[in-house]
This record gives C-alpha cells, sequence and structure tokens, in this order.
C-alpha cells in the first residue's frame, strides 16, 4: 500500500510501498480515504529536536483521518465492514489507575498512532476497535479527517463553563479557530481571537463570528473597550504556545480567571506565578480528548449545526505530499486534507 513514512532520521518525508498492515483479534482495519495534517506531522516532516527525541525511524506518520472499515480482528463485535469510521490517536495501556478507572485521557501508558505506532497516512491503517468512532452521515470524510483537532478544540473550550462568558483565545492556527467556533456555538458572549498573522486572523474571521485582534499591531485594552468589557476576559484558551500570548492573557483576565492551556511552547521559559497567585486564576494543562465524551460532544454539536468546514483551506491528492506539507509548513492556510482514494 501507499504510505507517507519517515524513513530517515532528517527532514523530509517520503512516500514508499509498505504491506498493508495485519490485524490482531481486537484491531481493526482501516481503508483511509481523507487525511488531515497536523502541527505534529510538521515537526516530523521538519524533524525537530522533539521529532528526533520521540519518532523510531521508519515510522509511518498521521493520525487524523476518516475511511471505511475494511477487516474486523476476530473478537471485535459492534462494528462492521464498510462502516465509515474515524478514530482515537491515544492508544491507551489500560493498566493504570487512571484507565481502570475510566479516565482513559489520564493513562500515562499512552501511545500514538503516526508517532510511536503505524500511522495513517497510508491506504490502510491498523486501529483498536476501542478506539473506533463510527461517523453520522452528516459528518462527510473530510470532517471526519479533522475530528481530532477539533477534538483538541472541543476539549479546550469545553473545559470551563463558557455560556455568557467573555472568552479570549490566544493563536488562530486552525484548532484556535476551531475553538472560536465551539464557543460561539456554546453561548459564549465576546469570543476574541488573537494572533500575530493576518492571514491566520482572516481565516479567522471567516469561519467564525469573533472578533480578531492582531496583537502585533493593536492592543488588547482597545478591543476590549470597543466591545465595551470593563474588567477582563473570564475564561482563556491559550492555543500558540507562545510565552508572550500566556502572559498577555494572565495579563487581561478577570479576578479569579480561568484558563485551559493546550499550545505547547517550544521550550521553557520564566514566567510570573505571582500574577496567577495574587489574581486568583485558575491554570488547567489540556493534553488529547477525553475517551469518549469529547468525540460524543463534537459530534453532537456537528449535528446541532457547529460548521468548522471553512478552516480546511487545502484539498490535495496524497501524491501531492510536498506541496502539501510546504505549504503546512508555511503557517499560511488553515487545515490541509489529503485525499488517498
Ligand atoms: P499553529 O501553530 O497552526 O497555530 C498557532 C498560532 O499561534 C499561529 O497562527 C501563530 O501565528 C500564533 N501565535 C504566535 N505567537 C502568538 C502570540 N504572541 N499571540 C497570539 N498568537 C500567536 O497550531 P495549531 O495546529 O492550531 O495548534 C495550536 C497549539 O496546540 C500548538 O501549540 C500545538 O502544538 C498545540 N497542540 C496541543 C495538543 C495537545 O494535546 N495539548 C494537541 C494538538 C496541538
Ligand atoms: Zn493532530
Amino acid at each position: 500500500m501507499k504510505s507517507l513514512v519517515k524513513a530517515l532520521p532528517e527532514p523530509g518525508i517520503w512516500l514508499e510501498d509498505r504491506p498493508v498492515p495485519a490485524i490482531g483479534a481486537e484491531d481493526v482495519l482501516v481503508r483511509v480515504r481523507k487525511t488531515g495534517i497536523c502541527g505534529t506531522d510538521v515537526h516530523i516532516y521538519k524533524w525537530d529536536d522533539w521529532a528526533s527525541r520521540t519518532i523510531p525511524v521508519p515510522m509511518i506518520v498521521g493520525h487524523e483521518y476518516a475511511g471505511e472499515i475494511a477487516e474486523l480482528g476476530a473478537s471485535v463485535r459492534g462494528l462492521a465492514v464498510g462502516q465509515r469510521v474515524s478514530g482515537e490517536g491515544h492508544v491507551v495501556g489500560g493498566g493504570s489507575r487512571a484507565a481502570r478507572g475510566g479516565k482513559y485521557h489520564l493513562d500515562p501508558d499512552t501511545k500514538g498512532i503516526g508517532v510511536n505506532l503505524p500511522g495513517a497516512f497510508a491506504e490502510y491503517v491498523r486501529v483498536p476497535a476501542f478506539n473506533i468512532v463510527p461517523l453520522p452521515d452528516s459528518v462527510d470524510d473530510e470532517i471526519g479527517a479533522i475530528l481530532d483537532p477539533l477534538g483538541n478544540a472541543v476539549h479546550t473550550a469545553l473545559s470551563f463553563d463558557i455560556a455568557g462568558e467573555d472568552v479570549l483565545i490566544t493563536g488562530a492556527g486552525p484548532i484556535g479557530i476551531m475553538a472560536a467556533a465551539v464557543a460561539r456555538h456554546v453561548g459564549a458572549r465576546h469570543v476574541v481571537i488573537t494572533d500575530t498573522n493576518p492571514a491566520r486572523l482572516d481565516l479567522a474571521g471567516r469561519v467564525a463570528d469573533v472578533t480578531p485582534v492582531n496583537v502585533a499591531t493593536t492592543e488588547l485594552r482597545d478591543a476590549m473597550a470597543r466591545l465595551k468589557m470593563r474588567e477582563g476576559f473570564d475564561v482563556g484558551l491559550e492555543m500558540s504556545g507562545a510565552p508572550a500570548a500566556l502572559e498577555q492573557m494572565i495579563d487581561h483576565m478577570v479576578m479569579g480567571g480561568r484558563i485551559a492551556l493546550l499550545g505547547i511552547p517550544s521550550r521553557a521559559f520564566p514566567f510570573d506565578l505571582g500574577k496567577v497567585v495574587f489574581r486568583m486564576i485558575t491554570l488547567k494543562g489540556i493534553y488529547g480528548r477525553e475517551m469518549f465524551e469529547t468525540w460524543h460532544k463534537m459530534l453532537a454539536m456537528l449535528e446541532s449545526g457547529l460548521d468548522v468546514r471553512k478552516v480546511i483551506t487545502d484539498r490535495l491528492p496524497a501524491a501531492d505530499y510536498a506541496r502539501a506539507f510546504e505549504q503546512a509548513a508555511s503557517g499560511r492556510g488553515g487545515k490541509i486534507v489529503l485525499d488517498w482514494t
């Protein structure tokens, strides 16, 4: 089968012919139709420090996918060949206290499809049946292929009660933009999204009813004044990983504000914890999606009118992977979807 492989420990990615994976009794073989390119895939493509520490080579990459079930393991019940599916890319160990208590997303023994297990940028991917999420008819394959990052957005945006609250999102990447759409969908009052990249802020304005603020050229306080906001934001969703964005967020929260952190800083940075203490701010880290509560809520919201389709800005055949990865690495567009059919 055609597969995008991290074949060598150096920048790049290679289209290679690989055997179709053999599945175990509790696995499902998915015939992949569409895949999304994630920031993680770009790190692997560029072969940065994180990637070279984390990815065993060779490795088929990719973890954002939708497709149909091609084969079921002998013990799998409740799924059918031909069924349209996506799936959770975090494969849990299951032996930890958290997993045995049903908090699968807190399992420390988690492995990642396309990170340390063979990935989905291929004609077929092996997935544990436990991880499979059937797709409703109203969720087509390209939306199915971006449920993993939409799930990051949903998990973060729903970490705190945001109905009727003023929400600040720092970072208008695909996930920040989708979080803005979710915040609007569940009834936040003002949703302000910041970035320093005008193209990303334009895209945010096209995807969701939000107030984009370019913090390279505009004071956030001025944007707040225009919205007649007096005190600060009630909830913050940090989606850039930029130290300056977190600092700015903390400075613009109400006393007792709540912040969910999804963005991953590229390195450790100094940070004024005193502001968090004296202003009684809650910080909560977010990793992945809750299994499977986030998936349930995400699909329910898509079925009740949440629309994130415009965040997909590029659709390319898998054979055009080189162009797709160049575009993804440029940070210009939104989500890029590859077609494997
Ligand atoms: P992205 O890199 O496409 O977007 C980040 C955006 O932040 C960019 O548009 C960038 O211009 C902007 N930015 C940079 N400095 C800023 C500043 N000072 N203020 C405001 N914005 C600024 O990333 P993405 O794919 O949308 O993902 C968002 C973040 O979430 C990334 O850090 C990613 O690594 C992380 N992530 C975390 C998880 C998790 O499970 N915790 C999962 C997926 C992604
Ligand atoms: Zn991803």
